[in-house]
């Protein structure tokens, strides 16, 4: 029925995540819209009252808080399932009442800036911790008897496809998915990190764009498309851990995805799709959630290579 269903969609303010939210919102799915930016945050929610839709929700969310992402997982509990937040065994997930899939779609494109370790961080605090702290901070609220199986969708970019890389022994490792681990996809981004302090991303074979002027996200394109890669090994990573713990008899099904070159804010508004272009393959990942290709990375509605 899908009037027990509850979504949650991270950075959804404006962009492709406020397409992500109306679109499912017309499905009469219960959607929490959430912002970092509380005013920015009321005034979408608003945007879409106006339209007729108050079946949506907002709760403040900065991916790069530990307390904001505690904060909403509480608040989650509290509202749809009702039991204490600090109680996330297994077993505990099996007493909420209802059932949630969550979009993470906040990013974050720091472009005109050099590449140093201060402009590259909040990149990779959003697109790639933020996404696996809000992950780990919500996946005790999926049920486990979602039909279909219970979502994690994650918003990624073409820009993470291996091709950017150049160092072949990450593109080796990260290309056998079935044995990627959560540890490993953190060593690897802790790695860039410090060849940015080192100033060796070359040596170090990071995606090389030369040509960053002409990139999406400009002079972010070398950080961004590590925080892509990363972010789309993560989600096969996530699939491994989730496999290996059959034991919990929860299901829960995770998935990357790219949404085209969409014109937001993230691009200047270069991008040729429109907003709710962009939002179909996420809105349709969740809603469908394919049986096949778990864990992998998609593009209109097609899973591709990464
Ligand atoms: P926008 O810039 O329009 O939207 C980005 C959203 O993320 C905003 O709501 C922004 O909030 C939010 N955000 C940034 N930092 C945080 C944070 N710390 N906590 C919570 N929310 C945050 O860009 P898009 O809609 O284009 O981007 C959405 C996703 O799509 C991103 O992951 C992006 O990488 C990905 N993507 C986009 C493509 C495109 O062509 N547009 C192509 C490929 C991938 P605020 O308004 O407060 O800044």
């Amino acid at each position: 029925k899908k009037a027990d269903r509850y979504v949650v969609v991270t950075g959804a303010n404006k962009g492709i995540g406020f397409g992500i939210v109306r679109q499912l919102a017309k499905e009469g799915i219960t959607v929490v819209l959430t912002a970092r930016d509380a005013t920015r945050g009321n005034v979408a929610l608003e945007s879409l009252k106006s339209q007729g839709l108050h079946n949506v929700n907002f709760h403040p969310l900065d991916v790069t808080s530990q307390e904001s992402i505690l904060a909403l997982a509480e608040w989650l509990h509290k509202t749809y399932g009702g039991i204490d937040i600090l109680v996330s065994t297994f077993e505990a997930y099996k007493l909420l009442k209802h059932f949630a899939f969550v979009i993470n779609n906040a990013g974050l494109a720091n472009d005109d800036n050099d590449v140093t370790f201060e402009t590259v961080k909040p990149g990779l605090d959003t697109n790639y911790f933020g996404v696996k702290n809000v992950t780990k901070a919500l996946l005790p609220l999926l049920r486990d008897d979602t039909p279909g199986g219970a979502r994690v969708i994650v918003v990624a970019s073409t820009m993470g496809e291996l091709k950017h890389l150049e160092n072949k022994d990450y593109v080796k490792t990260l290309s056998d998915r079935e044995h990627i681990t959560e540890d490993f996809v953190d060593s690897f981004v802790n790695h860039y990190l410090k060849d940015v302090v080192d100033g060796s991303q070359k040596e170090g074979g990071w995606p090389n764009w030369t040509d960053w002027v002409n990139s999406p996200v400009g002079r972010a394109a070398e950080p961004y498309s590590v925080s892509k890669v990363a972010v789309i090994a993560y989600v096969s990573a996530l699939h491994n851990t989730l496999v290996a713990q059959p034991g919990s008899g929860k299901k829960i099904n995770v998935f990357s995805c790219c949404p085209g070159f969409v014109a937001t804010d993230i691009n200047n508004n270069r991008g040729t799709k429109t907003v709710e272009e962009g939002a179909d393959t996420p809105v349709w990942l969740a809603l469908h959630s394919p049986k096949e290709c778990i864990g992998k990375f998609w593009i209109e509605r097609k899973v591709v290579d990464f």
